[in-house]
């Protein structure tokens, strides 16, 4: 049902109701000074939300988790996580609270959450709150994604609540990590749940040895709310399909050399979707050792280690499934999981390239579409080119121009075998974008914001969210970072 404006929206509250010793009753704290910074008005419509209303007090109200539906019952979620490959048995909202769900017009239901909305009982010393240079960051970032056709949570609004808080300098290259006063903000955060394999791992650890307890009931709001076609109890089913979706998820992010930043188990959907917009960025050259996260000193988290590191995370689900599922049959489907994402990764980079048709042709052909695709990535990266520059190229250009200015003789050598097969370049302009978020070009349009002026992030926004509409902003802002420029550096719970 469509909300209508006057009336404060429904909200429900499924996940609180079943499962109350996994979360803890929080109301946001007032918000006096409260004011929007963006509202996302297209998915506000999809979500049967009145962008008008949504402008007004009550509708402030309302995305500062401060006017709710009195039969709203706002929570901090718990849960566990591998953070490093280190475990925190208890992590949780310690800066964000569960409004509620609601149920969107086209019959979805979607998770209403607040990311800086103040300390909760799993704070552990944090202060709660967030700063309006991130929360804008992830409202960009993962409108982006969506844009790009990539599973991910939602952003609905970024409001400042005119505090001041404490934090590091992120997007001055001059000031990078310098403490320093920075305005406080809230991200309201739309997701098909905010269910984590490290939601999951608390739920093991609150499990008694019989087997009462959280374990099941938790798997059993999973299986409704994101795989309802399973039969319920079919708990191999769910791990399956949750790897299904990893496999498609990491897949997406390699071709489009999206590097997350903080895979750890807690930051791993059971939906599939992206989560936790901190330290991610995309990869200009394609340097599959690349890593930008200050935290992750060993490169953990790099651009080539993520499909085993999503891999390493389902492991650690399956671990926390074992009283529910065979250990064998559970293994296997683990075991399975290179294999599927293998299957995803070809898919993907054959939609990229034009080679769809060729991957499903006759063995001869695939198998030589298989090994062009193979070669690509360890090509490019010697060629030093910027990815996301030779894809389009590959879509628009004149090939005997691009073969002619090739870097290298193997990517010579690798364009004019591609252009052999006769590639559907139509096919490759509705996948390949004209711009994705440069960190440069946003960092400098966050400063901008941070000093009052949100012109250049809105209109970054805009290009970011049309990303295969052609235009004057896009071109210029889709500039790579200039060869010479310091690696950047992202930082993460900030
Ligand atoms: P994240 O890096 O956002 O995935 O956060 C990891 C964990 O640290 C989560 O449990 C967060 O709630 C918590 N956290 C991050 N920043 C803060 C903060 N400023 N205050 C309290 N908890 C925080
Ligand atoms: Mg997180």
């Amino acid at each position: 049902m469509p909300h209508h404006p006057g009336q404060l929206p429904t909200l429900h509250h499924h996940f609180a109701s079943a499962l109350p010793e996994m979360s803890v009753s929080y109301t946001p704290r007032s918000a006096e000074g409260a004011e929007l910074g963006v509202l996302n008005e297209k998915l506000a419509e999809d979500l049967g939300l009145d962008p008008d209303w949504l402008r007004t007090p009550d509708g402030l109200g309302f995305l500062t988790g401060t006017r709710l539906d009195p039969a709203a019952q706002p929570v901090a979620q718990g849960y566990s996580g591998h953070q490093f490959g280190g475990f925190s048995p208890r992590l949780g909202d310690g800066r964000a609270v569960l409004l509620g769900e609601l149920h969107t017009p086209a019959g979805r239901t979607v998770d209403i959450h607040l990311k800086g909305s103040g300390p909760t009982p799993f704070s552990r010393g944090g202060d709660g709150y967030a700063a309006l240079g991130p929360m804008l960051r992830e409202h960009l970032v993962s409108e982006a994604m969506h844009a790009l056709g990539v599973p991910t949570t939602r952003a609905l609004a970024v409001i400042r609540t005119g505090e001041q808080i404490v934090r590091p300098n992120t997007t001055d290259p001059d000031k990078a990590g310098v403490f320093e006063h920075q305005q406080g903000a809230i991200l309201v955060r739309v997701a098909s749940s905010h269910l984590r394999v490290g939601s999951v791992q608390y739920a093991r650890l609150l499990q008694t040895e019989q087997h009462t307890g959280p374990l099941a009931r938790l798997l059993d709001v999973a299986r409704e709310r994101h795989y309802p076609h399973l039969p319920q109890g079919d708990y191999l089913g769910l791990y399956r399909a949750v790897c299904q979706g990893q496999a498609e998820l990491v897949a997406q992010w390699m071709r489009l050399g999206f590097v997350h930043g903080v895979l750890n188990t807690d930051n791993t959907t059971l939906s599939g979707e992206t989560i936790d917009y901190g330290p991610c960025a995309f990869l200009d050259r394609l340097d599959p050792d690349t890593w930008f996260s200050s935290v992750d000193t060993h490169g953990r988290y790099a651009y080539r280690n993520q499909p085993s590191i999503i891999m390493w995370n389902l492991a650690r689900l399956a671990e926390a499934m074992l009283l529910l599922v065979d250990v064998e049959a559970i293994g296997a489907e683990l075991e399975g999981f290179p294999a599927a994402y293998r299957r995803a990764w070809l898919a993907h980079m054959g939609r990229t390239l034009g080679l769809s048709a060729h991957l499903q042709a006759d063995p001869a052909t695939r198998d030589v579409a298989t090994a062009l695709i193979d070669e690509l990535p360890g090509t490019l990266h010697a060629a030093g080119l910027d990815m996301h520059h030779f894809y389009r190229d590959l879509a628009y250009r004149d090939l005997a121009a691009g073969t002619a200015e090739a870097p290298t003789p193997q990517l010579r050598d690798w364009i004019a075998r591609w252009g052999d097969f006769r590639p559907d370049r139509a096919a490759m302009a509705e996948v390949n974008p004209l711009i994705i978020p440069r960190n440069h070009v946003l960092n400098a349009a966050l400063n901008t914001a941070e000093a009052g002026d949100m012109g250049p992030y809105l209109r970054l926004l805009d290009a970011v969210t049309h990303p295969f509409r052609d235009s004057a902003d896009v071109r210029e802002l889709d500039r790579p970072a200039p060869p010479d420029a310091a690696k950047t550096t992202t930082y993460c719970g900030t």
